[in-house]
Parts: C-alpha cells; structure tokens; sequence
C-alpha cells in the first residue's frame, strides 16, 4: 500500500469525523496519502507540518469556515489547489467557493466515489504541473543567468583578442597590419570627401650603434622610450604605429602637410633633447623623418604612393645627414608631372 502512496498527499477537512474517515479511505485506496482534521484550525496545524498537495474542505464547520481556511491556506500557499465540499445545493455557496480561488467543488452526500477519485487525480495533476513548471522556470532562470555571464566574458575576450591583433607587443603602438589599414581607410575618406591628409614616417639614427654598444635589452626599453615620446607628441586623433624594427608611422588625418611639418620638426626636436636614462645608462638619440601628404585640393590618392612618398623623402633625409625631416613633393605635383609626361 505505501507503494500507491505516493501519487499525492490530501488534507480532507470536515467537522463530521465519518465524512473525513470515508473520504479518506476512498482516496488512500485509489493511492493517496491522506491526513484528515475535523476543524479549520486543526487544518492550519496540519498544514504547517505536513506536505500538502491539495486539500479537500467542507465550507460550514463550527469555528473557522471554509472560506476562512481557503483565505489562510492561500497566504501561505498561492499555488495550493483547494476543492470544497458544499453540502448544500446552492449556486451562491458554489460562486463564492470559485471566486474565493477553489480550484474545484464537490457535492455532498460523495456517494460517487469514482467521481471524487477522478476530481482529486485532476487536482493533483494540475498542482504536479504547477510544481514543474515553477521548478523549469527558475532552472531556466538560472541558465539564462548563465548564458548571460559567458555571453560577458566572450565579448571581453573578443575585445581583448581584436586590440592583441592590432597591438605591438614591445612598445604597445598600434602595429604594422593595423597601420596599413588606417592608411587606406584614411584615405579613401579623404578621396571621397577631399580632405587633407598626411603621413609621416620616422627612423631612429644609428639605431644599430644602441644594440652594439649597451646590448639589445637596452635597446629594446630605448625603442619603448621613443615609442612614447612620439605618441606624446601626436595628436588623440592622430594613429601612431610601429612600423616595424626601429621604424614608425603616423597617420595625421585631415592635416595638410605643411602642418604635418610641424608634428615632424617637435617629434624630433622633443627626441633630440630628450635624454633617455636605461639601466643607469645616459642615452641620445636622434630620429630622421620622412613626411608626405595629401592636400584637401588634391584628387585621388592610393596608399601605396603616399607610404612610397614618405619612404622616399625618410631615405632623403638619412642621405642628408640624418636627425631631420624631409617632406616629399605634394603628391599632386606627382600626379601632375605623371600626366604631363603621359
Ligand atoms: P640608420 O640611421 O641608417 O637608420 O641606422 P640604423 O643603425 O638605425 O639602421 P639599421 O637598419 O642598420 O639597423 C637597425 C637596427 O635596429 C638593427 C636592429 O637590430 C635594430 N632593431 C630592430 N628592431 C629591434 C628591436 O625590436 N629591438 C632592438 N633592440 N633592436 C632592434
Ligand atoms: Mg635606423
Ligand atoms: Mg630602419
């Protein structure tokens, strides 16, 4: 019998102990585990310890009446299913059961006990499924809770993983492949809305001489120390990269040369008279600077040309005696002189 005892557990309320004794017997055959109580108080007591499915109550008993006890039972228990057992035949004593929240009712004499078992397998079933549902909402909750936090950490680690990609490790500049692509971004806007735009390439001096004579550690803090100088000296809107060795590029956005001129001059002079104290060691250094650029008047520019242009006028500038600048011709010039000799 134990074994049939677990489709649900029913309070059957009645202030007539035969009422409570034959319901009882009815539903433990059909499986149930019942606990009777002969009042509306005696129902609250049992309640509070033990597990409760449903509960079967008749509405007229001395002290607490039904409704009262449905009242009671509600507040500790919104989900609780309730049926009421009306002894007499009317619909008021039915509507008010239902609109006071009884789930369903019976009428007494329950001289169909099919009947009552069927009524009370409904109410289990629902209260079952009210259970399940309110347990698969909070586990979904919780996954959502989940998905939510992994869902944090995937975009920070994108986040991460996309500002590696363009970073230079040593000296935390922008790198060479980002570089490129700011240079052809840079200028296709500039092409479509005729801006200026300008590039300056830089070469430390003898660079080679740092590494032989202090040894590569020393050269690499070195590089890390111009690397700073240069971005110090940049605009926020200008992107400053490593270019690669001991080679940098910057990309001075809507900046005509002759301006750009101005960046390059301070850029050096800040490097020249800065004097770089590595491991104990006084360090100068000196840069050369290639400029090259595009005015807001000049038609269009690709990016090759305008690197080639700064490259050129660098090479110019270490041939002229290094620890300067060159700007290249405007490269409108060049398209000009291209289209005079074509
Ligand atoms: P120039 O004035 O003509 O530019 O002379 P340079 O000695 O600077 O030029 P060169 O191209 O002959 O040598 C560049 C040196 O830069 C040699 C190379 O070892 C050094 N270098 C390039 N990348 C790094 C780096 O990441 N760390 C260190 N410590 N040295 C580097
Ligand atoms: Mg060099
Ligand atoms: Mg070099």
């Amino acid at each position: 019998m134990s074994l049939l005892q677990d489709k649900g557990h029913i309070l059957v309320v009645d202030d007539e102990e035969a009422i409570v004794t034959i319901v009882r017997d009815v539903l433990t055959q059909a499986g149930y585990h019942t606990i009777g109580a002969l009042s509306g108080e005696e129902a609250l007591d049992v309640f509070s310890v033990n597990p409760v499915d449903v509960v079967l109550t008749d509405v007229r008993m001395g002290g607490m009446d039904g409704f009262e006890l449905m009242r009671h039972l509600a507040m500790l228990d919104s989900s609780l299913n309730i049926i009421v057992m009306t002894g007499f035949d009317s619909y008021e004593t039915v509507l008010q059961a239902l609109q006071s929240g009884a789930y369903d009712y019976m009428q007494k004499p329950l001289a169909n006990h099919a009947e009552l078992v069927a009524t009370i397998d409904r109410a289990c079933s629902s209260a079952r499924l009210v259970k399940e549902n309110a347990k698969l909402i909070k586990e979904l909750a919780g996954s959502h809770a989940k998905l939510s936090e992994s869902n944090r950490a995937l975009v920070e680690l994108n986040h991460k993983l996309k500002k590696m990609a363009s970073t230079d490790s040593l000296t935390l500049l922008f790198n060479r492949r980002y570089f490129d692509q700011v240079v052809s971004r840079e200028l296709a806007r500039r092409n479509r809305y005729s801006l200026a735009m300008s590039l300056v390439m830089l070469d430390i001096d003898n660079f080679k001489d740092i590494n032989d004579t202090y040894g590569h550690k020393v050269g690499d803090q070195a590089l890390r120390k111009v690397a700073a100088v240069i971005n110090d000296s940049a605009r926020t809107s200008d992107i400053v990269a490593r270019y690669g060795g001991e080679e940098f590029g910057v990309v001075l956005p809507q900046t005509e040369p002759q301006n750009a001129v101005i960046f390059a001059e301070r850029t050096r002079a800040a490097i020249e008279n800065e004097v770089f104290v590595i491991e104990d060691e006084q360090i100068n250094l000196t840069v050369s600077l290639g400029v090259a650029g595009a005015t807001s008047a000049c038609p269009s520019v690709d990016p090759g040309s305008l690197v080639a242009a700064a490259d050129k006028a660098l090479y110019e500038a270490k041939s002229d005696g290094r620890n300067r600048f060159v700007l290249a011709p405007s490269v409108e010039d060049d398209t000009s002189e291209n289209s005079r000799a074509a």
